[in-house]
C-alpha cells in the first residue's frame, strides 16, 4: 500500500492548508467573470477560501477576495458570492461551528 497523494490548498485568508475538496474555489474568468468553480477545472486565476464565514466576510468586504484574484468583481459577481456566503455562515450556525 502506499500512501495516495492528496492535492493540498490554501485558504487565501486564513491560510489553513487542507484538502482541495474542503475549500471553494473562486476563479476569475479571463473574460473577467468570478465565480464559484465546482469542477475545480475552470481556466482563469483561482483562488481558495475555507469554509469559515470569517473568511468569507474579509474576502468579500475586506476586498481580499479582488486582491487574491487581482482585479475587481463586477457587482453582479460579488452579489452571487455574497449569497454562497450566507449559506456557508448558515451551515456553520447549522454546524455549531460559527466562527
Ligand atoms: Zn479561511
Amino acid at each position: 500500500m502506499r500512501n495516495r497523494h492528496i492535492p493540498q490548498r490554501s485558504c487565501v485568508i486564513c491560510g489553513v492548508k487542507t484538502s482541495k475538496r474542503e475549500l471553494v474555489r473562486i476563479v476569475m474568468t479571463p473574460e473577467r467573470e468570478c465565480a464559484v468553480d465546482d469542477t475545480g477545472k475552470r481556466s482563469g486565476r483561482g483562488a481558495y477560501l475555507c469554509r469559515r464565514p470569517a473568511c468569507w466576510d474579509a474576502a468579500l468586504r475586506g476586498g481580499r477576495l479582488a486582491s487574491a484574484l487581482r482585479g475587481p468583481i463586477q457587482q453582479s459577481d460579488h452579489e452571487r458570492l455574497a449569497a454562497m456566503a450566507a449559506d456557508i455562515r448558515t451551515a456553520a450556525e447549522t454546524a455549531g461551528t460559527t466562527g
